[in-house]
C-alpha cells in the first residue's frame, strides 16, 4: 500500500473522510482554515526561497498582500504599505462568509508573519531544503502478511543548525497548542524522522531535532526520536494500515468536522444542509417533528419536576403524621420497604464455581475499566486495546439539545 502521512492522519481522525478522499476520490471543497493554512505555508516557502537575498519585512508583507487567495485574483492594485488596513480586500467567492471575516483572517495572518519575522530574522540556521518529499518503505513482519508499504510525506523545512545538527520544522496554523507530551508522541514527527533516515541514512538521530512551529503563538516545540522509537513507529503504521484494510469507514464526529469540506455529503451532517422540502418524509416535515419532540420533552421535564415536588410534600406530610398510607380522591400513597442485598463474595464463589456459573456473573464493568485505562501507562493501555473485541454494534438515536443557530455559529 502506498500512503501519505496526511492520509493516515485523516483515517485516524475520521475513517469516512479517508474513504471520501482516498477511495472514492471525491475532491474536498477547501475550507477557509485549510486555504489560510496552505497560504501561510506558501508565503514562508517563498520567503526562504529568496535565501540569501531575504526580503525585508515590507517585502514579505507585500508578497502576502499580493498573493492573498481572494484578493490577488481580482486586484491589480499596488500593495499597501506595511501598516495596511484590509479595506481593499475583495470577496472573490464563497470562501469567506463576508468581508469582515476575510479581514479578520488577513489580519491574523499578517500578525503571525510579523511576529515570525521579528523572531526569526536574520536566520540563525542554514536552510537545507524546503518542502522535502520523502518515501519510506515499511516492511511487514512475517507474522503480519501484507507485503511492503510505501509511506510518503512532505517536510516543510529542514535546517542545519550552527552546532551541525539538523532540524525538521513543520508549521502549524491551528488554534491549539499541544503539550510537550503530545509532541513527544506525535506520529507525524516520528514518521518524518523515519522518512529522513531513509532519505539520508547517515543522519544521526541524536543530532536530529523535530519541531512543530505554532505560528499563531510564535512558539516552537521540539522533540527527538531514538532508533527504538522508529521501530515502534513502523509498527504503529502497520497497525494503522491493517485497520484501514479492514475498516468499514464509519464517520467519526469530532471538533475536526468544523474544518471538513465533506459535511454536505457526510451522513452526520448532510441533513443539516438539506433544503426544506428535502426534509420531507412521507409528506411529514421531519424538522418540525424533531422540534415537536424537544417541545414535548421540555413539557415532560416540567411535569416530572412538578410530580417530584408533590411527592416530596406528601412524603413530609406522611412522615410528620406517622402515616403508612395517605389517601386522595383519585389514588393513594403507601409506604413500601425494599431491602438492599449484598453477598459474601467468597461464599458465593464457593457455591457457584463448582457449578461452572461463577464466570457468568463476573461481567466486566466498562465504566470502571474506562477509568482504569486513564490511569495506567500507555504500553499497558495498548495491550488492553489489543484485547478489545467489538462484538455488537448498537445503533441508537440520542436526542441532544443544541439549536440550529448555535450549530450555524460553530460551523461558520
Ligand atoms: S464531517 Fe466529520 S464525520 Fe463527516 S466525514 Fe468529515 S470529519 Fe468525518
Amino acid at each position: 500500500m502506498r500512503i501519505s502521512y496526511s492520509s493516515l492522519e485523516t483515517f485516524e481522525n475520521c475513517p469516512l473522510k479517508y474513504k471520501y478522499s482516498e477511495i472514492d476520490k471525491i475532491k474536498e471543497p477547501k475550507t477557509k482554515e485549510a486555504v489560510f493554512g496552505n497560504y501561510l505555508h506558501q508565503v514562508l516557502k517563498w520567503f526562504y526561497q529568496q535565501d540569501p537575498h531575504f526580503p525585508t519585512l515590507e517585502g514579505l508583507i507585500e508578497y502576502y498582500y499580493n498573493h492573498w487567495p481572494a484578493f490577488a485574483k481580482t486586484s491589480g492594485n499596488k500593495p499597501p504599505p506595511v501598516k495596511t488596513t484590509t479595506s481593499k480586500l475583495k470577496i472573490e467567492n464563497s470562501l469567506w462568509q463576508d468581508e469582515n471575516e476575510e479581514k479578520a483572517y488577513f489580519q491574523e495572518g499578517l500578525r503571525m508573519l510579523e511576529q515570525y519575522y521579528k523572531f526569526n530574522f536574520p536566520p540563525k540556521t542554514t536552510i537545507l531544503d524546503l518542502e522535502t518529499r520523502f518515501e519510506a518503505v515499511v516492511d511487514e513482519t512475517p507474522d503480519q502478511p501484507g507485503g511492503k508499504h510505501i509511506l510518503t510525506g512532505v517536510i516543510d523545512r529542514i535546517d542545519k543548525l550552527p552546532d551541525g545538527s539538523l532540524e525538521i520544522i513543520d508549521y502549524k496554523t491551528g488554534k491549539r497548542m499541544p503539550s510537550q507530551k503530545e509532541v513527544d508522541s506525535n506520529l507525524q514527527l516520528a514518521l518524518y524522522a523515519l522518512g529522513l533516515k531513509r532519505k539520508w541514512p547517515k543522519v544521526d538521530l541524536e543530532q536530529l531535532r523535530l519541531s512543530l512551529y505554532f505560528l499563531k503563538f510564535n512558539e516552537k516545540i521540539e522533540t527527538k526520536k531514538t532508533e527504538e522509537d522508529l521501530i515502534k513507529t513502523q509498527q504503529k503504521i502497520i497497525n494503522l494500515i491493517h485497520r484501514i484494510q479492514t475498516s468499514s469507514f464509519e464517520p467519526k464526529a469530532s471538533p475536526l468536522c468544523n474544518w471538513c469540506g465533506y459535511r454536505p455529503i457526510c451522513p452526520i451532517w448532510r441533513q443539516f444542509y438539506e433544503a426544506g422540502s428535502e426534509k420531507d418524509f412521507n409528506g411529514i416535515n421531519i424538522e418540525e417533528k424533531i422540534d415537536e419532540y424537544f417541545k414535548l420533552r421540555e413539557d415532560k421535564n416540567k411535569l416530572e419536576n412538578e410530580l417530584k415536588k408533590l411527592k416530596n410534600l406528601i412524603e413530609v406530610y406522611s412522615q410528620q403524621k406517622g402515616l403508612k398510607r395517605v389517601f386522595g380522591t383519585n389514588g393513594y400513597f403507601a409506604q413500601e420497604i425494599t431491602n438492599k442485598v449484598s453477598y459474601d463474595k467468597n461464599k458465593l464463589k464457593e457455591v457457584l464455581e463448582p457449578l461452572g456459573k461463577w464466570e457468568e456473573i463476573l461481567a466486566i464493568d466498562q465504566k470502571k475499566l474506562d477509568q482504569i485505562i486513564k490511569e495506567i501507562p500507555p504500553e499497558v493501555r495498548e495491550e488492553i486495546e489489543k484485547a478489545k473485541k467489538v462484538e455488537k454494534v448498537a445503533e441508537y438515536l440520542e436526542a441532544n439539545e443544541k439549536t440550529k443557530k448555535e450549530w450555524e455559529e460553530e460551523l461558520r
